[in-house]
Parts: structure tokens; C-alpha cells; sequence
């Protein structure tokens, strides 16, 4: 994942010219935690865990990024997300920098009180190296608004009440309004821009979709909202189809019972893998990584793939799919929706006041909107595709920054 993440800055940093030595400054990151966690289950049995904090570039801000809970967390899978969010949050043009962590653990095997105490632990372990001007955790896959709760009044124990250690908590306990919808949000706004472009408008659309966690859901409640038709949704355990669209209100209280699509009854049952080569306009992956790879990218069907998930392309894939004039929003640009509406709540939270729903849902517009026009004239001006377009924006906002702050003899240029 670390390499594919590699490859993708590589390919903008070719356009940019830049040398060994300067990409390595930008690809190393500033601080690798790795943290034991040990704790007991329910059942007064010793549980051993491993905590990982990448915090990769904090040049323009406190670093930024989500927490996730999965077996499929290490640290050469955290540093390549740590080095997403860096680019990511530049794109958007936020004061922030990039960070990604997480705890190799499997929540779905877990009582919520061993998690509690599991996350507790955690940041018990890496207190002293976050805080709201350092290192700013957010909620990622399998972490929720209440987990973030617990995070930050364990932060807040040692370091007094700090609302801003830690985005999408509980609305009563600091969230913003729109937070929980944002990234889905974020997703819509950029795929209208880019419709608009193509002379195409969203309630003509198909849509296929995979995964169907907070930010699948919430996408597919959205652009059912605006007429499009969700013609496939896949999980981990299985996909449900319908040509005419799914009822999307009814699988969202399916998938809260059941925890998957599976089963679901107002749709015909499909394979979940399915959903990446089923025909539909758009395709949004918006589960794990490495999910587009060689091996299926030829079978996509989809003429506009939008990266919900973070990396769910491989660069193979990419390649396959790029020479088959397929459009992909890249997920630095595609799902940056989350982030944006973290640093409005970061930013309520340190002044102590607090948007409404229709100021967060604006200002989130404004700036999906001009991040989508930003990347594209530099993508037409450079003659390059929107992922390499996005890197070469964050990595040069990024770069001159860096060169702000201090004197430097060499000649660099971003
Ligand atoms: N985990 C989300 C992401 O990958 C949100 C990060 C945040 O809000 O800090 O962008």
C-alpha cells in the first residue's frame, strides 16, 4: 500500500522535477508511533494489541487524520494513509498537515467495553504526541462518532478539557452538525462538478457502490436525494442489486439491524464483489484499499469511478483504467469532504461556538467546489489526470510552504 501511494506521488513529482533527495524529505514521515496496548476482556483475559500514529507532515498546520480499527492496520499501511492525508488536506487547502493511525484489532469480535477500554489505553500511550495544535485524530473505518467521545475525555484527564483533540464526536458532546454525512456529502458535490463538465446531470446516473459503511451510506442516501438510481450495493458479506434503484432509506434500516446488505429483501441477492464490474454509469468504492486491482479493472463497467475509499485503486488498475478513458476522482479530492467538516469542527471547538447545519453544508460546497476546479485546470494545463493533478497540487502547496519557513540556498521549485 506504502509503494502504490509511492507511485502515485512519483508520477506528480516527474511533472514537478523533482529530485531524490527533496522526495524523500516530502515521503519520510516526521514521527512514527508504535504503541503496546495491553488490556483485559470482558471475561478478565489478557488482550495484547499494537497502536500506530503515522504523523507524516505538519508544515501547513496540526496534523490531521483518522483513526482505524482493523486487522489490516500496521505501519507500512498507516504511513501510506498518514502520507494521503497530507496531500489530501492540501488539496482542500486546510491549515492542517497529515497523520493516519489506527489499532490492529477486529471491533466486529469485541464487546464495546473492551474497545473502550482498548481505546483508552491507546491514548493513554500516545497522550504526550497529540493534542489540538499537534495532532488531531478523526473517525476512520470502524471508529465512530462515540469512540471519539471516549478519546477525548481521556485526552481531557490529562491535559484539562480539550473538545479540540479529537473531530467527529457525538453532536452533544462538541460534534458539528454535518459531520457525520460529510464525507458522503463531499462525494456528491465533486461528482456534480465533474457531471457539469460532461454535460451530464445526476438524476440520469446509475450508480454501483461499494461498501456501505458511514461513507457509502450516507453518498447513497444523498445521491438517491438528487435522482440518482443506486443500481448495486456490496459489503464484506454479500450485494444486493435492483435496475430500477434500490430503496435506499429501507437498506439503510436494514444494514443498522443486520450489519450488511446481505439479505436485504427489497433487492435481488448478488456476489458483493459484484458491484466493482456491475454496469452502471458511476462506480464509488467506499470500503477498503486495493479493491480496483489488474485482475478486475478491465470488467469495469463504469465510465466515472469516484474514490470514496482512500487507495481503493491500485496503480495497475489505474493504468487499465486510465487507458480505457475512464474518469477517476481521486480519493485525495473525492472523499476530502470528511476532513473539511473535521476542520470546521476543530475550528468551533477552539473558539467555543458552534454553525448550524446549513452554514457547515455551504461552506463545505464552497470549498468541494473549488478544489474540484482547482485540480482540474491544473490538470488540464499539465496534460495530466485528476490523481496525478491532485498530487501535484497538495505536494506543491505543501512544498512551498516548507520553503517558507526557513532559508534555504539550494534552488527549489514547486
Ligand atoms: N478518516 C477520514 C479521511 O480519511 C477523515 C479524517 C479527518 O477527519 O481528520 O479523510
Amino acid at each position: 500500500m506504502l509503494e502504490e501511494t509511492q507511485y502515485y506521488f512519483n508520477q506528480a513529482a516527474d511533472v514537478l522535477g523533482l529530485s531524490e533527495k527533496v522526495r524523500r524529505i516530502l515521503l519520510t514521515p516526521f514521527r512514527v508511533i508504535k504503541v503496546e496496548i495491553i488490556t483485559e476482556d470482558d471475561q478478565g483475559q489478557l488482550m495484547h494489541h499494537l497502536g500506530y500514529r503515522i504523523q507524516h507532515n505538519k508544515v501547513r498546520g496540526p496534523m490531521k487524520g483518522g483513526l482505524r480499527f482493523h486487522p489490516t492496520v500496521n505501519e507500512d499501511h498507516a504511513a501510506s494513509l498518514a502520507s494521503l492525508m497530507t496531500w489530501k488536506t492540501a488539496v482542500v487547502d486546510l491549515p492542517f498537515g497529515g497523520a493516519k493511525g489506527g489499532i490492529n484489532c477486529d471491533p466486529t469480535m469485541m464487546s464495546e467495553r473492551a474497545l473502550h477500554a482498548v481505546t483508552r489505553k491507546f491514548v493513554e500511550q500516545i497522550k504526550e504526541v497529540i493534542g489540538p495544535t499537534l495532532d488531531i485524530p478523526a473517525p476512520d473505518v470502524n471508529t465512530t462518532p462515540k469512540v471519539m467521545g471516549w478519546i477525548m475525555d481521556e485526552y481531557s484527564k490529562y491535559a484539562g478539557f480539550s473538545p479540540g483533540v479529537v473531530t467527529g464526536k457525538p453532536l452533544h458532546l462538541f460534534g458539528s452538525p454535518g459531520r457525520e454525512e460529510a464525507t458522503g456529502r463531499g462525494l456528491m458535490i465533486v461528482l456534480q462538478e465533474a457531471l457539469k463538465d460532461r454535460g451530464q446531470v445526476l438524476s440520469n446516473m446509475t450508480v454501483a457502490m461499494q461498501g456501505f459503511g458511514n461513507v457509502g451510506s450516507h453518498a447513497a442516501r444523498l445521491l438517491a436525494a438528487e435522482g440518482a438510481k443506486i443500481v448495486a450495493v456490496g459489503d464484506h458479506k454479500g450485494g444486493v442489486s435492483r435496475a430500477d434503484g434500490l430503496p435506499v432509506g429501507d437498506l439503510i434500516d436494514w444494514v443498522q439491524e443486520h450489519r450488511t446488505v446481505q439479505g436485504f429483501p427489497g433487492g435481488n441477492a448478488c456476489a458483493g464483489s459484484d458491484v466493482l464490474t456491475w454496469k452502471a454509469d458511476v462506480l464509488i468504492p467506499a470500503a477498503l484499499g486495493d479493491v480496483l486491482t489488474k485482475d478486475n479493472a478491465h470488467e469495469v463497467q463504469a465510465k466515472i469511478i469516484l474514490e470514496g475509499a482512500n487507495g481503493p485503486t491500485t496503480p495497475e488498475a489505474n493504468e487499465i483504467l486510465q487507458k480505457r478513458n475512464v474518469l477517476i476522482i481521486p480519493d485525495i479530492l473525492a472523499n476530502a469532504g470528511g476532513v473539511t467538516v473535521s476542520y470546521f469542527e476543530w475550528a468551533q471547538n477552539i473558539q467555543q461556538f458552534r454553525w448550524e447545519t446549513e452554514q457547515v453544508q455551504k461552506e463545505l460546497s464552497k470549498i468541494m467546489r473549488k478544489a474540484y476546479r482547482d485540480v482540474t485546470e491544473l490538470a488540464k494545463e499539465k496534460k495530466v489526470d485528476l490523481r496525478t493533478a491532485a498530487f501535484l497540487l497538495g505536494i506543491r502547496r505543501v512544498g512551498q510552504a516548507a520553503l517558507s519557513r526557513v532559508h534555504i540556498s539550494e534552488d527549489i521549485q514547486f
